[in-house]
Parts: C-alpha cells; structure tokens; sequence
C-alpha cells in the first residue's frame, strides 16, 4: 500500500520507516518545490503531485500549513486523513478557538486583534500580562510577541504597523501562569476509536520544546481522566482520523488547551522506543484502515531534541537505553536537528540516565536537561 505525506520533514521521515514493516510505501511532497520526493534521501520521484495522489491509498500531512489547493486536490479524492477540515483547524488559531469554544473546552482566554486600535480594549479585557500570536503559519515560538507590561504597548504597535492584520489577524492571549505544560498525543480510527498514549510532561525554553517525560511525573488520576475526555471531545467533534496532539497547561488540578496539532508531535518522539506501537505506526495505520495498536507503555521514557547543535560525540549510544534519531538536515540556529530517546525502568534510573547523557553534550545546547535529571531523581525519593 501506499501513502503520500505533504511536507518532506522528518515526521515524514519517521513515518516512513514506522511504515516499511508494514509493507507500505511512504512518499512525500515538498510543498515548496512542489516535487514528490522519496522522505529519507529527498531524491525527486518521477510523478506531479496529481499522479501521486491518484496512484496512493491515502494522503496525510506532517504539518498543518499546507497550501489549500492541495488540501483540496486530495480532499476531494475522498483520500485525505486527517480531514481538510481538522489541518485546517490546526493551521488557524481563530478556527482553532472556535471549535474550543463552541464545544465548551476550556483553553487560554483571548480576542482577536484586526486592527492596532482594538490593543487598548483588548488590554482592558485580558489585562497587560499577555501573549499575541499571529493566527496562522507560527511555530516553534515563531510569530508571537510577548507583552508584560502595559508600558511596552506602544513598541508593540510600532512592531504590528508593518504586519497585514486583516490578512493574518493575531490571537491575543492571556499569559498563563502554569504550573506545567503536558500533551495528550493519541489516534482516532475512522470507526471513531481512540487510543491515547501516556500523557507527556514538555519542557519549553524560548519557546522551543526542548524535553519531553513520559508518562508525566505526579499525575492525578483525575487531571489524567480530562486530557482524555478532552481528546474526545476535540477528535469527534473534528471527525478526525489519525493521530491527534493536545497540548495542555496544567495549573494544579485543572487543565486548559494550549494548541492542536492535527498530526503526529515532537511530545511524542518518546514513543518510538517507550511504547508497545509508536505514534508514526499508529497514525500510519489509523489513516490506513488497519487495527490500532496497543499504546502501553512499561517504562518511563525521555525525549531530549537536539536543536541548533551538531557537534556531539555520537557514543552516547553507549548509554543503555539510549536512542539517537538524526534527521540529516543543514545546521541553522534553533533548527531541530534530531532527538534522543532515553528509556528506563524508573524517574530515579531515567534521572541518572540524563546525568549521563549530560557527559556527551555541549550542556549550553540543553540548557533544561541537567535541572530535569536532578528533578527526576527526586520524585522517586
Ligand atoms: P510549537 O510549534 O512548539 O507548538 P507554537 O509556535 O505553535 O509552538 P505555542 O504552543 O502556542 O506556539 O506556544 C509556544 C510556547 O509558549 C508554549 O508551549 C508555552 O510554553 C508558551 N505559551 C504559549 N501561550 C502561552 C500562554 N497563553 N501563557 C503562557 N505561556 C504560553
Ligand atoms: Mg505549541
């Protein structure tokens, strides 16, 4: 069987080789060269994109911002998992509020921004501790301005004045003072069965999730039962088929969503050695037709991405249980360049497993990872 991936990134990659055991044949198209190309070597396939799509069994995206025409030219082959409507949602944080909101989902509370002279209310309503966000084609921390203070507004302005808001209106929201930020990452079958993952706590530095712990440290039970009704929730009312992400600020015993990201999730990397099925396998056979697959998980499992830094000693394999994913892309500042899986039998084990690890990388590169492992030994105390 075949399956076709808009974007050539490495969650294309990655689905390619969870598939190949499958017998399924994974392509991808860059959609900035407009070429179908083989995922892992890059190497430019002999078919336009319309040939592709007609000749796969379905057709999915590793990143929600997809030009719509070729959303549309595979949503109307009926071969599109997840939907138009559910990329479409993950692409756009008005629509993504929307569907929030209207299905009683509590998220950050926040207003749309047209126009600079609407700034003053918005600060009136959400206060002037806040966060703007362009609505669509952000990442990684990208198109967002911080405010603080209400008298940083006016440089604030001055920075909107050349943005088109009309065009791409911002989201303003109100900083959240969290206590953490975890992530519900599962999948959804076309028959509407689901099969979530252990929840992973994510660990930010500017912006850029740097580690991932799964499953998160000191979880109630409770706050565990509403990230998964919250999945619910969310993939049903999307009728969404794949694998989904949530991600979540917790504030003690409560929950609100962050973001969706209607595709496989760099929290979920972990799952790639810490669980029985990893989230490329699964979203590779939920889009496919096939049986789920069991998403237990027995250990307790680190993901460290390795971003802007290529120098390291690669014997860090050495450490047992430890993985190492590298994506062969140009070095370029703050660029994700590939990850490492660590996994253990315990927070204690997985904590002295990262001291370790620590050892082999430039510790300015993984500016969080040393307070973790110190942070994971305790809670086995
Ligand atoms: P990514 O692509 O990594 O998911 P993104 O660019 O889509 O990032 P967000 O997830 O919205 O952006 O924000 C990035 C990070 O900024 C969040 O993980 C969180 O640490 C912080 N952040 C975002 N919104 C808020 C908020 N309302 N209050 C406090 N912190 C926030
Ligand atoms: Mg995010």
């Amino acid at each position: 069987m075949k399956v076709l991936v808009f974007g050539a990134g490495q969650l294309a990659q990655m689905m390619y080789l969870a598939a190949a055991p499958l017998g399924v044949d994974v392509y991808a198209v860059d959609v900035n060269s407009r070429e179908v190309v083989n995922p892992m070597t890059k190497e430019k396939l002999d078919m336009t994109i319309e040939y592709a799509v007609s000749d796969v069994h379905v057709v999915t995206a590793e990143f929600e911002h997809v030009p719509e025409d070729l959303l549309n030219l595979a949503e109307k082959t009926g071969k599109l998992f997840p939907n138009m409507r559910s990329i479409l949602t993950g692409a756009d944080r008005i629509r993504e509020k929307q569907i929030l909101d209207s299905n009683h989902i509590a998220n950050c509370p926040h207003s749309i921004v047209s126009q600079i002279s609407q700034l003053d209310d918005v600060l009136n309503a959400l206060g002037d501790k806040l966060i703007f966000k362009a609505s669509r084609d952000g990442y990684d921390g990208y198109g967002q301005w911080r405010l603080s203070h209400r008298d940083e507004l006016e440089q604030l302005k001055h920075a909107f004045a050349s943005l088109d808001l009309v065009k791409v209106p911002l989201v303003a929201e109100k900083m959240i003072a969290f206590d953490r930020e975890i992530s519900v990452i599962g999948a959804r079958s076309a028959h509407g069965k689901i099969a979530c993952f252990n929840i992973a706590e994510n660990l930010h530095h500017e912006g850029q999730l740097h580690v991932s712990i799964a499953p998160a440290t000191n979880l109630e039970a409770k706050v565990h039962q509403q990230a998964i009704d919250i999945f619910q929730s969310i993939s049903g009312a999307l009728n969404y088929v794949g694998v989904l992400a949530v991600e979540l600020f917790q504030t003690k015993d409560s929950i609100m969503v962050n973001e969706i990201a209607p595709r496989v999730h760099n929290s979920g990397h972990w799952t790639q050695h810490g669980a029985d099925t990893c989230q490329f396998e699964q979203h590779i056979r939920a889009i496919l037709g096939f049986p789920l697959g069991d998403t237990t998980s027995n250990s307790v499992t680190a993901m460290i991405n390795i971003i802007g830094c290529t120098s390291f000693s690669r014997d860090l394999i050495s450490i047992p249980g430890c993985h190492l994913h590298w994506y062969g892309k140009k070095l370029r500042p703050k660029r994700k360049m590939g990850h490492i899986n660590v996994v253990a039998s315990s927070y204690l084990e997985l904590g002295n497993k990262l001291l370790q690890l620590l050892q082999y990388l430039p510790e300015e590169y993984f500016p969080l990872l040393k307070q973790e492992a110190l942070r994971l030994i305790e809670v086995d105390a």
